[in-house]
């Protein structure tokens, strides 16, 4: 495929250079073309998703593929800093357009340790968290905070991985056996030195996100805040909006604009939030983590927005006016994980958008999306049923189908007895909380997308 296009949209850019090549990067790539731009991909698999849409580059060809891009992204935030930091560069000595999101929010997202030291600099609340070098400091560590923590790698982590639930002292040391490799650098994913980070395990009643686009002007615009429910570590569902949740769209925003403003960053950023109470009993948000990319719980956008997170982020690193974020419906995104569903069946549900990564399939990997957006709000939840009932991976998926409830737990570790256990009886209190949301879901979207024009859009 060729990199040209057949004419320049710009005076400066005409192929964007994408850091990744998955199926972010895929989508990235679908949003530009309407634009008139082109994308190049930087990534070791050949066949991988994005390869659909523009020429691959190995990274053994980081220079051929410098050559042929005016302007660099990321799709993949476990890029390589230095990596970043060259392209960087290149924008500062005039050769290239730039690289965005700026390195400094790679460096800062990729360590748990730095980003909640921001957060909290910043007066962004978060759990109460220490940084653990020695088992000495994880005894200290659990005293301080006191137990149950999460024990976490502060770098090389996804998914759910490299995490640990400390329930009890006798835990501590199994703890710090399994991830204590992190500290000296020697684990599997983590190859760079970095303190532990031992954070309070907290009772969060709903994980919502809160996804923005700032521009290269410094104008921020948000996506209504989302729930999302995971299974071990992987996003099964998003609804947008999060019913019932405008109370702390405020608090989400402030704390998202934030963060894009202290770190100068430009295009599309997640932040994932715990929904809790706060000392006077009210619901609160504390912030988790960043992703500093295009992210799982904003795809409903493609179709549910007034302009999708991906074409946000492509006006922005081309330095076009950022579109409206509004949701112009209510939605729920399911992932489908591992198994492909016979696409009729999926099409055959009024308002079900699939989209494909043309990926092989494989155990619970993410190979798809399915937005369901019906045009009348009453039918999103038997919708969500039928397509429940019609995909062959269940995993994410609660027993209850019939009613399309999708199960809620956390997705911290599960690699002890003791956590097994805790997840059995979270499990039944998830559900009840869930077949409240479901039922809310019947009445409240509609309200929830009303409120909408009373945002403080920034
Ligand atoms: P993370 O990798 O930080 O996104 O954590 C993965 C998941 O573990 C989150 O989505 C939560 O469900 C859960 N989790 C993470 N940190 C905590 C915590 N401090 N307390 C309770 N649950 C947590």
């Amino acid at each position: 495929m060729t990199t040209a296009n057949a004419y320049p949209v710009t005076q400066t850019i005409r192929t964007i250079g994408i850091l990744g090549g998955g199926q972010l990067g895929m989508m990235l790539a679908e949003a530009a073309m309407p634009l008139g731009y082109q994308c190049v991909f930087l990534e070791d698999n050949a066949d991988c998703p994005a390869s659909l849409y523009g020429r691959v580059f190995h990274s053994e060809q980081l220079e051929a593929f410098i050559a042929a891009a005016d302007v660099f992204t990321l799709e993949f935030e476990n890029t390589p800093t230095a990596t970043v930091e060259q392209l960087a560069n290149l924008s500062t000595s005039g050769s290239k357009q730039g690289m965005f999101p700026p390195p400094i929010a790679l460096d800062i997202a990729q360590d748990r340790l730095k980003e909640k030291q921001m957060f909290n600099a910043l007066d962004i609340a978060t759990v109460p968290f220490k940084a653990v070098n020695s088992e000495a400091e994880l005894q200290q560590a659990c005293s301080e905070l006191g137990l149950p923590i999460v024990l976490k790698t502060s770098r090389g982590g996804y998914d759910g991985k490299g995490q640990f639930v400390i329930k009890q002292d006798s835990d501590i040391k199994a703890a710090w056996q399994d991830l204590k490799d992190a500290v000296s650098g020697k684990g599997e994913l983590t190859p760079t030195p970095a303190p532990l980070i031992a954070e309070g395990f907290i009772h969060f009643s709903r994980e919502v996100s809160i996804i923005a686009a700032r521009g290269q002007n410094g104008q921020v615009r948000c996506y209504d805040l989302v729930e999302n429910h995971h299974h071990q570590g992987v996003l099964a569902k998003t609804q947008a909006p999060a019913v019932g949740t405008s109370h702390l769209f405020k608090q989400a925003t402030d704390a998202i604009t934030t963060v894009m403003n202290h770190l100068g960053y430009v295009g599309v950023m997640a932040l994932e939030l715990f929904v809790t109470k706060d000392a006077r009993g009210n619901d609160a948000v504390l912030a988790n983590e960043i992703a500093p990319r295009v992210h799982n719980s904003g795809h409903w956008s493609i179709e549910g927005a007034v302009t999708s997170q991906f074409e946000n982020h492509i006006r922005a690193v081309v330095n076009l006016p950022l579109g409206d974020t509004d949701n112009v419906h209510p939605a729920i995104m399911l992932n489908v994980l591992g198994q492909y569903p016979d696409i009729s069946a999926v099409l055959a549900i009024d308002g079900a958008h699939y989209h494909s990564y043309h990926k092989a399939e494989r155990e619970d990997r993410k190979i798809a999306h399915i937005t369901l957006m019906p045009n009348d709000v009453a039918d999103l939840e038997p919708a969500l049923a039928k397509l429940v009932a019609v995909l062959p991976n269940k995993v994410g998926l609660d027993k209850k189908l019939a009613s399309g409830v999708i199960d809620n737990q956390p997705k911290v570790t599960d690699h002890s007895a003791v956590i097994a256990a805790d997840k059995t009886s979270k499990d039944s209190n998830d559900t009840v909380k869930n077949d409240n949301a479901i039922k809310d879901s019947q009445t409240k979207p509609v309200i929830e997308a009303k409120s909408k024009t009373e945002k403080a859009k920034k």
